[in-house]
């Protein structure tokens, strides 16, 4: 009897142990799969879906940077004939599927230099870095940028130089007041919905955060610097001084603002060079490399 109640007892630690075995190896969501043999699987998080939703789902999952989180926000975009797969996912993972400066948080200060303002990400009114240096006058018609990006941009424009170009700082650092009076007389000539393309509201300036400059040259116009050959200059060397073109080509969908061949904005030499040699974004940057998501 004894012996009976003992393998009795390891069988049921036998099977209650391969049970926890088989519960903690379980994977937590298995991917949509076609199951065309009918067999019982485990619950997973599409099972919520139908057959178009895991068709598209599907699709995207292939892609880098999909994140399982943001599945029914993809799923917003199913049915646009707008967007490539890879773009959706770029919308949604920058969060541009929510709405400009009503859904914004506050900016994060503490990311220093790398840190995010656009329309989703505001700094407060009184915020004024504190380490502003003026730019070489050489370089500059007037205004700070913080120290580092000062320097780093006295460093990038003395090497263009050796070369026979001429770059000049023309809007470094804006304080919160100026930026506003700026916006406002804007929103006068061309109305909200124009400015908002292509000048940012006061607090969603990157201006304000001292570490973006518009440049020219002694001849060119913002405008026109696109045209120069300090222009085609910056776009192969500015990241090897820590620089990026901050509002691209055709990235205004990400961005939120139209291409702006003057603009440049300091993130460092390192995250310059990740930026560059992935096409990436600042946004996606900031949400893949600072934040560490996906
Ligand atoms: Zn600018």
């Amino acid at each position: 009897m004894k012996k009976i109640i003992i393998i009795g007892i390891t069988l049921l630690c036998l099977v209650g142990g391969f049970i926890l075995y088989k519960h903690n190896n379980s994977k937590p969501i298995d991917p949509p799969s076609n199951n065309v043999n009918n067999e019982p699987s485990e619950p997973s998080i599409y099972d919520s879906y139908n057959d178009d939703e895991i068709k598209y789902l599907n699709e995207l999952m292939g892609l880098k940077y999909y994140d399982e989180s943001k599945i029914d926000r993809y799923l917003n975009y199913m049915e646009n004939d707008k967007y490539s797969y890879e773009q959706i996912i770029r919308i949604v993972n920058t969060n541009n599927d929510l709405e400009y400066f009503k859904d914004a948080v506050p900016a994060n200060v503490d990311d220093d230099i790398l840190i995010l303002v656009n329309k989703y990400n505001v700094l407060p009114e009184d915020y004024v870095p504190f380490d502003l240096k003026k730019v070489n006058t050489n370089y500059s018609y007037w205004g700070e940028l913080r120290g580092e990006a000062a320097d780093a941009f006295l460093t990038m424009v003395t090497a263009a130089s050796k070369e026979g170009l001429k770059i000049i700082n023309t809007s470094p650092y804006r304080s919160y007041d100026l930026q506003s009076r700026l916006y406002n007389n804007y929103v006068k000539d061309d109305g909200v919905k124009a400015a908002d393309k292509y000048s940012a509201r006061p607090g969603f300036s990157e201006h304000q955060t001292g570490l973006s400059t518009d440049v020219v040259t002694p001849t060119s116009t913002l405008n026109t610097f696109k045209n120069t050959k300090e222009f085609t200059w910056m776009q192969e060397n500015s990241y090897k001084y820590g620089f990026i073109l901050r509002y691209g080509k055709d990235m205004e969908y990400i961005t939120g603002y139209n291409y702006e061949p003057w603009h440049y904005r300091y993130v460092g030499i390192e995250a310059a060079k990740t930026i560059y040699e992935n096409d990436l974004t600042f946004e996606e940057y900031y949400y893949y490399y600072v934040k560490g998501k996906v």
